[in-house]
């Protein structure tokens, strides 16, 4: 058996831009363009980057809720992009998304034990209801949830507490891979820590294997045993987390980093402002797709798009200042 829990290679999902009346194909938006990755049981692994470079709709490829155009996933050595629906969905449940909006993804017209229980369910059919309510107040304690407040409906909870509703429900089916997409960029600043160490701390306990999806690298960096660094579609470079930030090649990262605060007031980061926007991803540049916005930007990064390079043992960078 693999030791891989989680093989991503080559990932690509691409959307058809259509024009005209009778909506034409004209192109296509290549918001997941050949991303590779691979993941341990146990590991966290954070995909970083900012809005629009494909982190979500990797997630989503993986699981399948976007169908990809190309590449593989293995999930537990199974190949999964062409299992069949059937399959695919048994599968599904030992692979659980986190969603950015609690809200949106809870159905309103269900108490919280009711949504619960039909999560348990998946897992367990035969388990009779009284079982079942039991399970539901052990998920509710161990997400810091009121279990008197079970039968309540999602709009009588506050944000912070919808969004431990759907970290038990996602809990509920003892996934082996949680993907957490942007799980706390919808919460207040002072209901963030909350989740964050929630989080954590159900990591640790449970030894959870996780997919942390955010363009906050600081958000990232607490969770992350090994770091993606996403830009336009494609992965720029992946690392461990200390050799990250303690060494980060590519420019992009370098600014990524450069704008973590610092808690030690002795220490000093100068902050790297990028110039521009990121470029649309249904006409990207030629070349290396950062380098409109480079500072170290050379000819060849005009015309030839840098592969991925291992730079040291375990750290790999699409750039052509180390190629
Ligand atoms: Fe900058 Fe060139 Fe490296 Fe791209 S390949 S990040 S443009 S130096």
């Amino acid at each position: 058996m693999s030791e891989w829990l989680l093989e991503v290679e080559d990932l690509k999902t691409y959307f058809p831009v259509q024009k005209g009346f009778f909506g034409r194909k004209s192109g296509y938006i290549k918001a997941v363009d050949g991303v590779s990755f691979r993941l341990k049981q146990g590991e966290t692994l954070g995909i970083v980057g900012e809005s629009g470079c494909g982190k979500s709709t990797t997630g989503r490829s993986i699981l399948r809720l976007i169908n990809p155009t190309g590449g593989s996933v293995k999930f537990s050595g199974t190949e999964i992009t062409s299992l069949p629906q059937g399959e695919m969905r048994k599968l599904r449940g030992r692979m659980q998304l986190v969603f950015q909006d609690p809200y949106a993804s809870l159905n309103p017209r269900m108490s919280v034990a009711a949504i619960l229980s039909e999560a348990l369910s998946v897992r367990d059919q035969q388990m009779n209801r009284a079982g079942r309510r039991e399970q539901v107040m052990d998920l509710m304690r161990l997400v810091g949830l009121n279990p008197n407040q079970a039968d309540r409906f999602p709009h009588e909870f506050s944000g912070g507490q919808r969004q431990r509703v759907g970290i038990a429900r996602a809990l509920a089916v003892q996934p082996d891979l949680i993907i957490a997409d942007e799980p706390v960029s919808a919460l207040d600043v002072s209901i963030q820590a909350q989740i964050l160490n929630l989080l954590q701390d159900l990591q640790e306990r449970l030894r959870l294997t996780f997919i942390f999806i955010s363009h906050d690298l600081s958000v990232v960096k607490h969770f992350s045993d090994r770091i993606v660094v996403m830009y336009l579609g494609g992965v720029v470079e992946t690392a461990g987390k200390q050799q990250l930030f303690s060494k980060p090649y590519h420019p992009y990262s370098q600014a990524l980093i450069s704008a973590v605060p610092i808690l030690n007031p002795l220490k000093k980061r100068e902050r790297i402002v990028l110039s521009g926007d990121v470029p649309n991803p249904a006409n990207p540049p030629q070349g290396c797709t950062f380098h409109q916005r480079c500072m170290h930007c050379m000819d060849i990064c005009k015309t030839v798009r840098p592969m991925l390079v291992e730079v040291e043992p375990g750290h790999v960078v699409a750039c052509h200042l180390y190629s």
